[in-house]
């Protein structure tokens, strides 16, 4: 009998990672042989230990902060969701020995948005604090939606004005500075900071959320994120973390390597059950 098939996120820090448990879900669910580790790799060392992953047998890969820019300019083919992102978060290794670059982070924010949460993107404004990997990756499929606007507000300005410049030809977007948004008014606000992940939260501007708005945050934690909290406290419909992003990301990994789409709902199900129960 041959060995389970080999997969693995690389990422640093990656001691908290819930891919592993993800993949193992859908494997288990759908009846694929394959193991699936989390490594940590620094940026210095994430080129010559994905030669020697694939090299080892590895199938395919996930990469996560900081090696997406770089996991972009390794592979040798790139979908052109990759490409728009400039930002890679699965590597699949193909039959000639070449690795396809992708970058599953869009679809998987919009799957959970659109068909998890019912939250309706058309005609509506949006604000995304944060110009960073992730909101590049978020930018276009959220246009394709056919929102009235997405306004990208960062803490460093030069940045959210460049992203906005370069998805204007895709619909309609600006960019600003965090200190910019005051006065403004959105249906759904996106937290695409790296704020959350040490506990803080951007200072917002009271009346930011429309009535019937919703706030999601795409970072995603055990207990509800200052993002998450912020939202529910200004009366959000809606206030949510990314784990569903997180598990519709894995989900769309999961296809391009084993041609099988696994059923995210009980997974999202399960892991948020987790969060809720003591201890
Ligand atoms: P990056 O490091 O590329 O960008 C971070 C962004 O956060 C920058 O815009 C930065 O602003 C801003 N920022 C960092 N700290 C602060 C702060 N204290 N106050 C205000 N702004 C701040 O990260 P990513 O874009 O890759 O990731 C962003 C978030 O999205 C992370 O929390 C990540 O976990 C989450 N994510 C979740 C996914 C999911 O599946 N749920 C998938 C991908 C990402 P500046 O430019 O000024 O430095």
């Amino acid at each position: 009998m041959s060995p389970p098939d080999r997969y693995a996120v690389f990422g640093h820090p990656i001691r908290h990672s819930q891919s592993p448990r993800i993949h193992g879900l859908f494997a288990e669910q759908t009846g694929q042989a394959l193991t699936y580790t989390a490594e940590d790799v620094e940026p210095g060392a994430f080129e010559p230990s994905v030669k020697q992953f694939f090299s080892e047998g590895g199938r395919g890969l996930n990469c996560t902060v900081p090696l997406k820019e770089l996991a972009f300019q390794l592979a040798d083919t790139l979908s052109d969701r990759a490409r728009l992102a400039k930002a890679v978060n699965t590597l699949a290794l193909r039959e000639d020995g070449s690795v396809h670059g992708d970058n599953t982070d869009g679809v998987g924010l919009l799957r959970d948005l659109t068909e998890n949460l019912g939250i309706a993107i058309s005609g509506q404004r949006l604000l995304i604090l944060g110009a960073g990997g992730a909101t590049r990756g978020i930018l276009a499929p959220l246009l394709e939606h056919r929102p009235a606007r997405i306004t990208v507000a960062n803490r460093t300005t030069a940045k959210a004005l460049q992203l906005a410049q370069e998805f204007q030809p895709l619909g309609p977007v600006d960019g600003c500075g965090l200190e910019d948004i005051a006065g403004l008014n959105f249906d759904l606000i996106l937290n695409a900071t790296a704020a959350s992940l040490s506990g803080e939260l951007p200072p917002l501007p009271a009346g930011l959320l429309a009535t019937g708005g919703c706030a999601y945050d795409l970072a995603y934690a055990r207990a509800p994120t200052p993002f998450v909290r912020w939202g529910i406290s200004v009366g959000a419909r809606l206030s949510v973390d990314g784990i569903g992003m997180l598990v519709e990301q894995a989900a769309e990994a999961f296809v391009l390597w084993r041609g099988v789409r696994p059923h995210t709902a009980p997974v999202i199900a399960l892991l948020n059950a987790e969060r809720q129960a003591p201890g």
